[in-house]
């Protein structure tokens, strides 16, 4: 089995090494530069001071957390999970996401998965001893689409997780309905299971974030996995949770128990606090990062790139070939240089390098007066 991921480091600590190193403006790695509320903040305070959390919390995660991921799913997207059997606490969504496929694929099976693809993907498909399949997403009228046809052609015998990611990081696109529904329609002729990474349900600009999981003959065979992270802005706590059948789920706590056993303590009780923030939270959230995309967006065509506005997300996805350049790796290594900006190339996403080779991905999780001062930058390389 080949380790391609030994010795290496991602790219997303890389160029936020690089951005520490040069002092550019770090819009490589997603993590918002301002924390999310006082209120959360304080709750997670007050949990290490009352000296909740700071001993092992249950395996499962603390019952007021599950309760509240319960709610969550029930109020936003009319699924009911038992919190005793169908919710689990993980560390972050890479820890849910890892947890899955080492539990759920192993030798000789095929995981698919769209390309580009969240790096921590290709690695645990890896670790899990399974093979990978990239289903290719391609731009087409500004933005991201999935070829269904590819997606079926891409089903084997030997096919047993589609490993979904919506919305979807690094395009910012979000599946439709539609999609959506067909993934759904093979899923259940062609009997797989689905792992749905949904971390960015609250980033949603235009349209509405719909789990699978809601779709006809889809929660008995889905995986559903968020985290507090990107909701909350505290990227740093590492908490995340899967929810789905009780099989599928203590398969993954299975795996889980001898990853990390449990994380966070006291951060548990914060998010369990979180998760039931009024409305507003969640709606100015979304206000305020879309106004944020509309910036980023805005600046970034006036800077000569070729831009596909995101659905969704706090990542846009840049074309830099009207700027002459073809190489998004060896654009994103000198961009510091050139101009005090951080970036990410979207190739380090992909099997198909080639396909992937002339995007960039930016992030906009940044101050407004951030991302006006990158895009000032920005603009010297037309100039
Ligand atoms: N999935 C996707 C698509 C992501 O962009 C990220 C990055 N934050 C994660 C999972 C990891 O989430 P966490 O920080 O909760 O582990
Ligand atoms: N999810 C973040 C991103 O896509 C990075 C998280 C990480 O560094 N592992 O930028």
């Amino acid at each position: 089995m080949t380790k391609d991921w030994l010795g290496g480091t991602t790219i997303f600590a890389e160029m936020s090494a690089l951005a520490a190193r040069t002092g550019a403006i770090n819009l490589g790695q997603g993590f918002p530069d301002t924390d999310g509320p006082e209120a959360v903040r304080e709750a997670a305070v007050r949990a290490l001071r009352d000296g909740k959390g700071n001993q092992y919390p249950p395996g499962p995660g603390i019952p007021e957390l599950r309760t509240a991921i319960a709610g969550h799913q029930r109020l936003r997207y009319g699924l009911t999970y038992d919190p005793d059997t169908e919710v689990l606490v993980t560390a972050g969504a890479t820890e849910a996401i890892a947890a899955a496929l080492l539990a759920l694929a192993g030798q000789g099976d095929e995981v698919i998965a769209l390309e580009p693809y969240y790096d921590s993907y290709a690695a645990c498909i890896g670790m899990a001893g399974a093979t990978r399949v990239p289903v290719t997403l391609r731009p087409r009228d500004g933005a991201y689409h999935l070829d269904l046809d590819e997606l079926r052609d891409a089903i084997t015998d030997r096919t047993r997780i589609l490993l979904l990611n919506t919305p979807h990081n690094p395009t910012g696109t979000v599946l439709t309905p539609a999609e959506l529904a067909a993934v759904a329609a093979l899923a259940v002729e062609r009997d797989l299971l689905v792992v749905t990474d949904e971390v960015y349900e609250h980033l949603v600009y235009d349209g509405a974030h719909l789990p699978i999981a809601t779709l006809p003959g889809m929660r008995e065979r889905t995986l559903t996995i968020s985290s507090a992270g990107k909701t909350f802005s505290f990227t740093g706590w590492k908490v995340g949770w899967v929810t789905g059948p009780p099989a599928l789920v203590t398969a993954v706590r299975s795996a889980k128990q001898f990853l990390t056993y449990v994380s966070a303590g006291p951060f548990q009780y914060a998010i369990a606090e979180a998760l039931q923030l009024p409305q507003t939270y969640f709606d100015t959230l979304r206000t305020d990062l879309r106004t944020q995309r509309d910036l980023l967006c805005a600046g970034l065509e006036t800077a000569g790139f070729e831009v596909y506005r995101p659905a969704a997300t706090y990542f846009v996805t840049t074309d830099i070939r009207p700027l002459g350049e073809t190489d998004g790796f060896a654009f994103c290594r000198a961009l510091p240089e050139r101009c005090g900006v951080v970036a990410v190339p979207n190739a380090v996403f992909y099997d198909h390098q080639k396909e992937g080779a002339p995007f960039v991905r930016f992030a906009f999780c940044k101050r407004p007066a951030v991302l006006e001062e990158a895009i000032g930058r920005l603009r010297r390389l037309s100039s």
